[in-house]
């Protein structure tokens, strides 16, 4: 999937764990052919060559995950969109940009990109994208897709304990072989060994999402790499997102969404979630949290 995965399991001998890890490699690899945008035997690239030509029918597992998807915009009031995919790549966050693209480059960069048009049909289990040119992507929910499937996988085969993490989406159950809760690490993005808090992972997700070298600024703006769907501006203010939840699928979703929405509308908007709860650091390194987080910073 273009990223790391870390995959932990509590086994009685090395033999066994062995075999346990294999499984979850297995099991990710299905999941890629499956979901993978460059892979042109895919089922999502063939959705992708259909754009505005017919409609495509796919296995139930990734027509499932794409009504969760739209789902997720509808709640995100469109900041997460699966086929941001179509977006015009008119900006660039590795230092090499001089200037800011044009208004009207800007506003065209979006013009395939709108939820709107991805039209499903349930009965059928077909997928259809409306114009030429679109292009759906899961870059920001297919690795936390990956690990929940994973775990459920390992979960199932009678694996009690374990971590699947993928580049830092990851997903715990059970408890280490000493009989304690799984934890986690928050760290200062701009100093990785220092560490703001440590949380208890219990059956649960924790997805981090931030890029703190890819960035650009502008007029005094930094702009860094998550973009804007519905405008094609990229979002402003936030360094990093760490979101709390049952699942490693909508925990990813949703750090990606709260980039877009930027600090008070993500916490106002995580704040609403029942069984959500997120830690969002800002460009100026100030910490939020959600309701429910208590970050000891004292360190
Ligand atoms: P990372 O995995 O790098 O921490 P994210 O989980 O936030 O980052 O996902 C970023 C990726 O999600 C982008 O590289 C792109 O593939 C995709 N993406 C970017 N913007 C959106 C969006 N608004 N909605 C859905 N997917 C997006
Ligand atoms: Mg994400």
């Amino acid at each position: 999937m273009g990223s790391r995965f870390d995959i932990s399991v509590v086994a009685q001998t090395k033999v066994e764990g062995d075999n346990f890890i294999d499984i979850a490699v297995n099991e990710i690899s299905r999941i890629e052919k499956l979901i993978s945008s460059w892979d042109k035997n895919s089922q999502t690239s063939k959705i992708n060559a259909s754009a505005g030509i017919q409609a495509v029918k796919i296995d139930t597992e990734l027509f499932q995950l794409i009504e969760r998807a739209l789902k997720l915009s509808e709640l995100t009031d469109g900041a997460f969109d699966i086929s941001y995919a179509s977006m015009d790549r008119i900006w660039r966050f590795d230092g090499s940009m001089t200037e800011m693209p044009s208004v009207e480059n800007i506003k065209k960069s979006v013009e395939k990109v709108g939820y709107h048009n991805i039209i499903i049909d349930e009965e059928n289990e077909t997928v259809f994208l409306k114009l030429k040119g679109m292009k759906i992507g899961f870059g920001a929910i297919g690795k936390g897709y990956a690990a929940d499937k994973a775990k459920m996988l390992l979960q199932s085969k009678g694996v009690t304990a374990g971590i699947i993490n993928a580049s830092g989406d990851l997903n715990a159950w059970g408890k280490q072989p000493n009989g304690k809760e799984w934890n986690v690490a928050i760290v200062n993005p701009l100093n990785k060994n220092k560490v703001f808090s440590w949380f208890p992972i219990i059956n649960s997700a924790v997805v981090t999402s931030g890029n703190y070298e890819k960035n650009v600024t502008f007029n005094g703006t930094m702009y860094s790499h998550i973009i804007d769907p519905r405008t094609g501006y990229p979002s402003t203010g936030i360094i990093s997102v760490s979101i709390f939840t049952k699942t490693a699928e909508l925990a990813d979703a949703l750090a990606t969404s709260i980039f877009v929405m930027g600090v008070e509308t993500g916490l106002d908007f995580i704040n609403q979630l029942k069984g959500v709860e997120c830690i969002i650091i800002d460009q100026k390194n100030k910490i939020h949290t959600s309701n429910k987080v208590d970050v000891n910073t004292t360190e």
